[in-house]
């Protein structure tokens, strides 16, 4: 089917983010883990790249984008979404302007919109600052992120030295009068050469306010709930036919393995929370150091997959920075992502179909080890976490990937039993 709405994301739980909220329609979404190497061909009504340049030099993510651009115009799309994340994470250099202003120019477009906000998950923005819950963003803890640490919540300050043309705002007062108020603005805008504009939403009623008015732009940008109500405005409108139905359920054997390589605090007390019932195996980085994954490998042999049994890395944080003095930061991340994505492919020998995957980085590193590079978006299991169906060695799997703060205590659970009523 032709693709209605091109989308491409700047990280890959971003992507799983978008793509779950674009499916919560029940359209038809595929995720692209990376830029396609073949042309497009049976392709969706919504496609989503995944790329990683979030953090990347500037040249090395506007080539990355527009090479993921020209492939969803090869698949027919004449829109297209280009979503980072909900708190702008970007330096002075980039990534967010320069991407979007090579996007606009391989679009020949001359404006777009900026609207990160997701409601639901508190972020709002309001006279062109953007607020973590009810803090500012530079007051968040986002001050402090190692590699774009944001600190300044003014959008427009934050988004002009990142482009070269003028940037602008279409604020609360104009986006509560209603569509037509926020199209003139859009235009009287343009007509002074504003080609960026940060819209403010503080609620949802506002993202529809706004994807409504910007729906037939070639480009907006945003986090993901601003596109969230795209695809019933495509029904409505005709762009996309109201029989694009999302992706059956396959037959799937009962057989699952979890796997968790993130330490954030909500998995954490996810693991905890699995573990009072269920079997697990916990990975140490020392020991995959010294001795390799293979001790987690021979219990995997004399598990019984029915009952779903956790491998775990996660741990407190003065355990992850004793294993991060040790080793090094980067090598403690690499022996424990490494054993995951063994674990996984050794999981689906022995006849896993149902994986769930917990933590961003950890995610990559599993669906690269099971040759998934193309899941097509099933029901939500929590805001922003979608089951997903793929192919992994010639076999059908449901694959969920988690990044770190998403789900409730309860998510290992909830997820399996929801793929049940699937
Ligand atoms: P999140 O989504 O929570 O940020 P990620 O998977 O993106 O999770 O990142 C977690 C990182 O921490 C991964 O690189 C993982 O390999 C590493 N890690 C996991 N457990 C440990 C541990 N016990 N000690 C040190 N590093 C760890």
């Amino acid at each position: 089917m032709t693709t209605v709405l091109g989308c491409i994301a700047d990280d890959f739980t971003g992507a799983t983010d978008l793509a779950g909220l674009l499916a919560r329609s029940g359209v038809n979404v595929r995720l692209r883990i990376g830029v396609p190497t073949e042309p497009p061909s049976d392709t969706a009504p919504f496609e989503v790249i995944a790329l990683k340049s979030r953090t990347s030099p500037v040249d090395e993510a506007v080539a990355q984008t527009r090479a993921a651009l020209a492939w969803l115009q090869a698949a027919g799309a004449q829109r297209f979404f280009w979503k980072y994340c909900s708190t702008f994470d970007s330096t002075a250099d980039g990534n967010i302007g320069p991407v979007a202003e090579a996007l606009m120019a391989d679009l020949n477009t001359t404006q777009t919109i900026y609207c990160p906000a997701f409601p639901e998950n508190g972020r709002s923005i309001f006279m062109g600052n953007l607020f973590v819950g009810e803090q500012p963003l530079a007051e968040s803890p986002m001050r402090d992120h190692p590699l774009t640490p944001m600190r300044d919540s003014n959008l427009m300050r934050l988004l002009e030295p990142q482009v070269t043309a003028p940037v602008g705002l279409a604020n609360r007062l104009t986006v509560a009068s209603g569509v037509s108020a926020l199209q003139d603005h859009l235009k009287t805008l343009a007509s002074d050469g504003v080609a960026h504009v940060v819209v403010d939403a503080v609620a949802n009623e506002d993202l529809y306010t706004i994807a409504k008015a910007c729906r037939d732009m070639p480009l907006m940008t945003g986090g993901s709930a601003v596109a969230m109500p795209l695809p019933d405005l495509y029904v409505k409108d005709g762009t996309l036919s109201a029989d694009a139905k999302g992706p059956t359920t396959p037959d799937l054997a009962k057989t699952a393995v979890i796997l968790s390589g993130s330490c954030s605090a909500m998995t954490r007390k996810q693991v905890a929370t699995y573990l009072t019932n269920a079997p697990g195996y916990r990975l140490d980085p020392l020991v995959l150091a010294s001795d390799g994954p293979e001790g987690a490998l021979a219990w995997l042999a004399k598990q019984d997959l029915q009952a779903a049994p956790l491998f775990y890395a996660t741990a407190e944080p003065d355990a992850v920075r004793a294993a991060q003095e040790q080793l090094g930061v980067g090598q403690a991340g690499e022996v424990v992502e490494a054993a995951l994505a063994k674990i996984a492919l050794a999981a689906r020998d022995q006849g896993a179909r149902r994986f769930v995957v917990a933590g961003g980085e950890t995610s990559g590193a599993v669906t690269q080890a099971l040759g998934t590079d193309r899941l097509d978006i099933s029901a939500e299991i929590a805001p922003g976490v979608p089951w997903t169906f793929c192919n992994s060695g010639g076999h059908d799997i449901a694959l969920t990937l988690k990044s770190g703060n998403f789900g409730a205590p309860d998510f290992f659970v909830t997820a399996l039993k929801k793929l049940e009523s699937l």
